[in-house]
């Protein structure tokens, strides 16, 4: 949940995801960052676009 302390700014954060026991790391991922307290937020389509990219490579491994 966001806090409301801070105005969210466009950036690029690094996200790592867990799958299947191993934990992929996305780097330079657009996000909302949060200048107050850091938190990064992610829209629904990036959120998809690193789940689908994390199945891929759960796959290939
Ligand atoms: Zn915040």
């Amino acid at each position: 949940m966001p806090c409301r302390h801070g105005e969210p700014r466009p950036g690029a954060v690094t996200v790592p995801l867990e799958r299947d026991g191993m934990t992929i790391v996305f780097r330079e991922v657009p996000a909302l960052v949060c200048e107050n307290c850091g938190e990064a937020f992610h829209d629904e389509a990036v959120t998809a676009a690193l789940l689908k990219q994390a199945e891929q490579a759960a796959v290939a491994a």
